[in-house]
C-alpha cells in the first residue's frame, strides 16, 4: 500500500491539527506529516488526544524535526542541542503515533565529506541510544542544496551503518534539484529506487517515507519549492517508477498547494 498526504494541515482546512486530519479523510487522503519545523508546540496530553483522533479518522502521521538542527556543527554545543531536537521530537511522535520522523541532518560547511559523514554518524549513535525501545524511524532526508549534506550516497550509507531505525526519506525533487536538473527520468527514478533496494534490502522499499513537490534550483540546487505543473519536475514517470517498482510507503507532498498536488498524485497512481 502506498499512501498519499501532505506536509502539515492541509490549505483547505481550518489552521488545527484535527480540522487538518478530517480535511484529509474528507479529500480521501492518508497521512500527513506533523510539522515540528519551527519546533515542538504542544503538549503530551494533545498529542495523545492526536493519535487517538488520527487512528480514528484512518490518517498515517509522520512527522518532520526542527529545522534548527546541524549534527555537524563546528559549535560542540550547537551539536547537543540538534541531538537534544531529534530526541524531544521522538518523544512527542511516539505520542502521537507517528512512526517516521523526518530530520535534515545538517552541512558540510568547509569540512571535508568523510569528516562530516562521521561527525553526522557520531551524533546519531547517540540518539539511537536515547530512543532505545520507542517505535520510531529516524528518517534522514536527501537534501536539495549542495552545501546540505544528504546525498542519495550519504543517507542509504547511514542506514547501512546504523539502520534499522536510521532509515532514509527520499526526496526526489530535492535529488532533482541537488544533481541540476538530472534524475528526472523513468529509469532514473527506477535506479534510484534499485539502488535503495540494492543497499537495504527489498523490505526498505515497502515501507519508503518519500517527499515530493515541484522545485526550482540554480546550479547550487534548491532554491524553492513549486507546485508540480509549475515545474519541470517529471511527476508521471515518477509515479509510474514507484508503481511498476511496487513501492509501498508513504507519499508526502510540499508543494505549496499541498493537498491539490497530492490528489493528482494519488489519482495518477491509481488510474
Ligand atoms: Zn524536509
Amino acid at each position: 500500500m502506498l499512501l498519499f498526504g501532505t506536509a502539515g494541515i492541509p490549505n483547505s482546512a481550518k489552521k488545527d491539527t484535527f480540522s487538518g486530519i478530517m480535511r484529509l479523510r474528507e479529500l480521501g487522503l492518508q497521512a500527513m506529516e506533523l510539522e515540528f519545523v519551527h519546533g515542538i508546540k504542544i503538549s503530551h496530553i494533545s498529542a495523545q488526544k492526536i493519535n487517538t483522533f488520527s487512528n480514528k479518522n484512518n490518517i498515517t502521521l509522520s512527522s518532520h524535526a526542527p529545522y534548527y538542527i546541524n549534527l555537524n556543527s563546528l559549535d560542540k554545543e550547537k551539536v547537543e542541542a540538534s541531538i537534544n531536537r531529534i530526541i524531544k521530537t521522538a518523544e512527542i511522535s511516539q505520542l502521537c503515533g507517528a512512526r517516521n520522523i523526518v530530520v535534515h541532518p545538517g552541512y558540510y560547511h568547509n569540512m571535508d565529506k568523510l569528516e562530516t559523514y562521521n561527525n553526522i554518524k557520531k551524533a546519531l549513535k547517540r540518539v539511537l541510544q536515547e530512543i532505545q525501545g520507542y517505535n520510531v524511524t529516524i528518517r534522514i532526508e536527501t537534501m536539495g542544496k549542495q552545501s546540505q549534506f544528504g546525498s542519495l550516497e550519504e543517507v542509504l550509507n547511514l542506514s547501512q551503518d546504523l539502520g534499522p531505525q536510521i532509515m532514509p526519506c527520499i526526496d526526489f525533487a530535492h535529488l532533482h534539484a541537488r544533481t541540476v536538473g538530472k534524475l528526472n527520468t523513468y529509469q532514473e527514478f527506477c535506479q534510484i529506487i534499485d539502488n535503495i533496494q540494492h543497499k537495504l534490502g527489498k523490505k526498505s522499499i515497502k515501507d519508503l517515507h518519500i517527499h515530493i513537490s515541484g522545485i526550482k534550483y540554480s546550479e547550487k540546487g534548491e532554491l524553492y519549492h513549486l507546485n508540480l505543473k509549475e515545474s519541470d519536475f517529471n511527476y508521471i514517470d515518477f509515479i509510474k517508477s514507484l508503481k511498476d517498482l511496487e513501492v509501498e510507503g508513504i507519499v508526502i507532498c510540499e508543494s505549496p498547494n499541498l493537498e491539490d498536488d497530492a490528489i493528482m498524485l494519488k489519482e495518477l497512481y491509481y488510474s
